[in-house]
C-alpha cells in the first residue's frame, strides 16, 4: 500500500484487509462483472466473512466502527479491485452512518443486526427523473399518511444496489406539503415490501455492475417505526460522507490505472532495445500522472481528518475540493494511461479502457463537479454552502 504512513494499527489493520480482498478476490473478477453487468454478489459474501460489511456500524453493535480516514482508505482499495463494489458499498457504508445519526436505540439494535448477523444491503434511493442535485433538489415522491405509517408513491433512478439490497433508505415528501422543513421524511423500506418494483434498466458506459436501476413504488406500506429521524432530520445532519466515499473510489480507479501502466512502461519496450520507463516522454508522463494521484491523496487525507473534527463549514469545503480533484484525477490519470500504453489500451482484455469507463461517472455524480467548485467557492466568500441541497 502506498502513502499510509501515520495511520495507528487499528486503522492500517482494517485497510490491509480490504486492500487484500480487493487485490486477491475483486481484482480477478471485475472483468467478468463488467462485461456482464452482473452485480458482485460474491465480493459482498466476502467483504461479510471478512467483518467488513459493518464497516460504518459502531463497535458496539458489533461493527468496525471506522473512522473517516480509514473509511475512506479502505473505499480506495476496494475500488482498486472492483469501482462497482466500492461505489455500491459506499452507498450502503453511508446509510449505515445515517442510521448511526438518527435512528432510535430499537432502529439501530434491528438494522445494525441484520447487516452484522445476516450480511444484508442497504441502497440510498434519492435521485428522481425530474430533478437534479445541482442546485436544489425537489422531491416529488411522497408519502401519504395512513394508520400506522405511509403509502410511498414515485419514482426513483440510478438506484445502486438495485434489487440486491435488502433496504431501500428512501427520502420523500409528506403529501400536501411542498418544501422540506415542512415534510421530508426518511425511512429504511423493506426491499420486499409491496408495490415495490425494480426495473432493471441500468445500462451504462461506467459502473456497469452497480444496478443502479429505477425503483417504482406504487401505493407501498412503510411503517411509522422504519422512519428513520422526524421531518427534515435528513437535513440536519453531515451526509458529506458520500462524498467522501466518490473522491476516495474515483482517486482509487485513478491509482489502480497507474499502478498498471507503471508496470507496463517498466516491462514493455516494443522492439526497441529497452522498456518504455527508459524513454523521456514516458517518464515525464509518468511523473505528472504521480504528482496528481499524490496531492489528491493528500487532499483527501486531509478532508476526512476534517471531517472528523467535527466543524460543518470546514467539512463542506474540504470535502467539495477532495471529491472535485480525485474525479478529475481519475478521469485524466485514466485517459493519461490509455495513451501512455498506446493502442493496446482501448482492447477490452486489458483493465485500462474499463477503468476510464467507470472514471467518466467521476466529475458528473452527484455532487458533481461544478457543484462542487460552487459549494467550495460559496464557502471561500462567506456565504452558505452545502453539499447537497433539498427545497
Ligand atoms: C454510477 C452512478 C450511481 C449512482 N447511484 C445513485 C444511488 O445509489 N442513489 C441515488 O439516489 N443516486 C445515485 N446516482 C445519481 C446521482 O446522485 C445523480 O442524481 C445523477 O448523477 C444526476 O445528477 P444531478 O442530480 O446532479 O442532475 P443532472 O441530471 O446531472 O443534471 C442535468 C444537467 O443539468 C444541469 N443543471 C441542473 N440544475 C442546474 C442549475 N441550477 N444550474 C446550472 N446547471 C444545472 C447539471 O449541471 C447537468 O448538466 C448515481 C449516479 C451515478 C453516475
Amino acid at each position: 500500500m502506498r502513502m499510509y504512513q501515520g495511520l495507528k494499527p487499528e486503522q492500517a489493520a482494517v485497510v490491509q484487509r480490504a486492500a487484500d480482498l480487493s487485490r486477491e478476490l475483486f481484482a480477478k473478477r471485475a472483468e467478468q462483472h463488467d462485461r456482464t453487468g452482473k452485480f458482485p454478489l460474491e465480493n459482498y459474501a466476502d467483504l461479510h466473512k471478512a467483518g467488513l460489511l459493518g464497516l460504518t456500524v459502531p463497535k458496539e453493535y458489533g461493527g468496525v466502527g471506522a473512522d473517516w480516514v480509514t473509511f475512506a482508505l479502505t473505499m480506495l482499495e476496494i475500488a482498486k479491485g472492483c469501482s462497482a463494489t466500492a461505489l455500491t458499498f459506499n452507498m450502503h457504508a453511508v446509510i449505515l452512518d445515517f442510521i448511526a445519526q438518527l435512528g432510535t436505540e430499537e432502529q439501530k439494535r434491528r438494522w445494525f443486526g441484520e447487516v452484522i448477523d445476516r450480511g444484508k444491503l442497504f441502497s440510498s434511493i434519492t435521485s428522481e427523473p425530474q430533478a437534479s442535485f445541482r442546485h436544489k433538489f425537489v422531491l416529488s415522491t411522497t408519502f401519504a399518511p395512513v394508520e400506522g405509517g405511509f403509502l410511498l408513491s414515485g419514482v426513483k433512478h440510478f438506484g445502486s444496489l438495485g434489487e440486491h439490497a435488502s433496504f431501500h433508505f428512501v427520502t420523500a415528501l409528506i403529501e400536501g406539503t411542498t418544501t422540506a422543513t415542512e415534510g421530508q421524511q426518511s425511512a429504511l423500506v423493506p426491499a420486499g415490501s409491496t408495490g415495490i418494483s425494480v426495473d432493471r434498466n441500468w445500462d451504462a458506459v461506467g459502473m456497469r455492475a452497480t444496478s443502479s436501476d429505477t425503483i417504482k413504488y406504487d401505493k407501498c406500506f412503510v411503517r411509522r417505526e422504519d422512519c428513520l429521524g422526524g421531518i427534515a432530520a435528513l437535513s440536519t445532519i453531515d451526509i458529506t460522507g458520500f462524498a467522501l466515499g466518490y473522491s476516495a473510489i474515483y482517486l482509487g480507479i485513478g491509482e489502480a490505472a497507474f499502478d498498471y501502466v507503471l508496470e507496463y512502461a517498466k516491462t514493455q519496450s516494443f522492439g526497441l532495445p529497452e522498456p518504455l520507463s527508459h524513454h523521456p516522454s514516458t517518464q515525464r508522463s509518468l511523473g505528472e500522472m504521480a504528482i496528481a494521484i499524490r496531492a489528491a491523496r493528500a487532499l483527501l487525507r486531509e478532508a476526512a481528518q476534517v471531517k472528523m473534527q467535527g466543524d460543518r463549514r470546514e467539512t463542506a469545503l474540504a470535502i467539495n475540493e477532495s471529491k472535485c480533484m480525485s474525479a478529475d484525477v481519475g478521469f485524466t490519470v485514466t485517459d493519461r494511461a490509455i495513451r501512455l500504453a498506446g493502442g493496446r489500451g482501448i482492447l477490452r482484455k486489458y483493465p485500462l479502457e474499463r477503468w476510464h469507463r467507470d472514471a467518466m461517472c467521476g466529475p458528473v455524480m452527484a455532487p458533481a463537479n461544478d457543484r462542487c467548485l460552487e459549494t467550495a467557492g460559496r464557502i471561500l466568500c462567506g456565504l452558505e454552502g452545502k453539499t447537497l441541497e433539498f427545497v
